[in-house]
């Protein structure tokens, strides 16, 4: 299957680019990865007591030491679901789930796309998390 490799504007949205390109290229199940650094940056821990997702803001540029995320099918549309490893000047590193508001300052995208039956997510009781079906992807 395809293999997309971009670099993403400075100054862009982070997970909105990554969500709008799978999205215009209707890409159902496949891979994502990517290195780069952010102006800014918003990720957030999951809280499994409280089932809320906990919010940490970067205002200080971060390298994107490592960001990586799969692509399958939520409410009907291809849906981008990504975490990533951040360092600051010290090569601290501190890592989440991404969400909107991370601003790109550079960014090198590999998205790969897979054959096979879509991957769809569904709420799960048990975690209050919207997680794979368990009987299709094979
Ligand atoms: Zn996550």
């Amino acid at each position: 299957m395809r293999t997309l490799i971009l670099r993403l504007p400075t100054g862009a949205d982070l997970y909105d680019s990554l969500s709008k390109i799978v999205r215009d290229e209707n890409i159902k199940i496949g891979h994502i990865n990517a290195i780069g650094a952010t102006s800014h940056a918003v990720i957030a821990y999951y809280d499994q007591a409280s089932r809320k997702y906990l919010t940490i803001e970067f205002s200080d540029g971060m390298e994107i030491v490592s960001l990586i995320g799969n692509i399958s099918i939520r409410e009907g549309n291809p849906f981008v679901h990504v975490h990533v490893t951040l360092g600051d000047s010290q090569g601290r590193l501190f890592g989440g789930h991404l969400l909107q508001g991370t601003k790109v300052f550079a960014c090198e995208v590999l998205i790969q796309e897979f054959e096979g039956n879509p991957l769809v997510r569904e709420y799960d009781e048990s975690t209050g998390l919207y997680l794979w079906k368990t009987d299709v992807g094979q």
